[in-house]
């Protein structure tokens, strides 16, 4: 993870080194040749320049990885029982049970099984939140839980959260909730599904169906164990060591703490005291909360943690990267700053080009 020379983040971005060269001396880095060899962060700021989508260059080329739990989005049509769902399997959680319950609002949770397993689950239910966060590259998601209540069948947003999920190539296991009511047909929302294009396990394909009641708590075994079948299925595994590559999943303004977000770790170990620059935002990690609200020193992979020491409030999808000083994250910020800036006016310009004439 020593960055990368000038030659290859030439490669990497399509650009000459001469450009290259350009640029860092516009950003006062020296260099001596092609072959100086250039931390993330700079490699980064230059590429931002270059208008590169520069997540990639982050890689976790050549290090040893390990397990990781699985992040699970829930999704599914309106009043299907997602925040039910959520509100149900939250409290499968052996934190919420040690505890008497989960105090703290995290955005996040996770629930961990008898066998040491553990499930993070995103506690903001919805499209706009999936699709939001995809549309800032932030690949958070696993798996999605298709919500599909049992009475009700397959509705628009259902076919919504579906496409959302292929788009995003995430796999599906479906929770047909309400299976309490006496109106309850799961049979007719498998066929439903099926003939929609989604291949169940049942019927020879892959996708799990789960029959659950969020309001009666049953079934929520059986789903938990699908998504950890899913999860074995996916082989998901992350890198523990060295610097952090993480989202954001949530943030707020807290009046005594200032901006706390919310932060899933992709790859990497985040640790209280770093330097980060976290979407256009920069700021030290003052303090990491698990979500028992208990202060830790060290956020691993899958696991949702509160952090704070941010100087200003980021949003649900921003990466977060650790950098070695606060005058490169002063730096990286103001460049990304520039460049969300550039995007912004681009599309605009790019709206009133696309909008139709004006009829005489
Ligand atoms: P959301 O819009 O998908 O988040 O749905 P909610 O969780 O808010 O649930 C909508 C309504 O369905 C609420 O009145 C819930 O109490 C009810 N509900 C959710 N899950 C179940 C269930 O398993 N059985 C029954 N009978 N009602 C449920
Ligand atoms: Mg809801």
């Amino acid at each position: 993870f020593e960055g990368m020379t000038i030659g290859e983040l030439a490669k990497h971005t399509n650009e000459s080194i001469s450009t290259l060269q350009e640029i860092l001396v516009n950003v006062g880095e020296k260099f001596d040749s092609e072959f100086d060899t250039l931390s993330i962060d700079i490699a980064e700021l230059v590429a931002m320049e270059t208008g590169v989508n520069v997540r990639r260059l982050h890689s976790n080329e050549g290090a040893e990885i390990f397990p990781r739990p699985a992040v699970v989005t829930v999704m599914g049509h309106v009043d299907h029982g997602k925040t039910s769902l959520l509100d149900a399997l939250r409290q499968t959680s052996v934190a919420a049970r040690e505890a008497g319950g989960i105090t703290q609002h995290l955005g996040a949770f996770v629930v961990s099984m008898p066998s040491g397993a553990s499930i993070t689950f995103l506690d903001t239910p919805g499209h706009a939140a999936f699709s939001a966060m995809r549309a800032r590259g932030a690949a958070v998601t696993d798996v999605v839980v298709l919500v599909v209540a049992a009475d009700d069948g397959v509705m628009p947003q259902t076919l919504e959260a579906m496409s959302h999920a292929k788009a995003a190539k995430v796999p599906i296991v479906v929770a047909i909730n309400k299976c309490d009511k006496p109106a309850a047909d799961p049979e007719r929302v498998k066929v439903q599904l099926a003939s929609e294009g989604l291949l169940l396990e049942e019927m020879g394909g892959d996708v799990q169906v789960v029959e659950v009641s969020a309001v009666n708590k049953t079934g929520l075994d059986n789903l938990e164990e699908a998504l950890l079948l899913q999860a074995d299925l996916m082989d998901l595994k992350a890198r523990i060591d060295g610097p952090a590559q993480a989202y954001v999943v949530e943030a707020r303004l807290d009046r005594g703490r200032g901006p706390l977000a919310t932060a899933i770790v992709k790859a990497g170990t985040l640790v209280c005291g770093q330097h980060v620059v976290v979407g256009a935002e920069w700021g030290r990690i003052r303090a990491i909360r698990d979500m028992m609200g208990n202060l830790t020193d060290k956020a691993k992979p899958a696991m949702p943690v509160e952090i704070e020491g941010l100087r200003g409030l980021p949003m649900a999808g921003d990466d977060i990267i650790v950098v070695e000083s606060e005058e490169r994250a002063r730096m990286l910020s103001a460049g990304r700053k520039k460049k969300y800036e550039k995007d912004r006016l681009r599309k605009i310009d790019e709206g009133r080009t696309e909008a139709p004439e004006p009829s005489e």
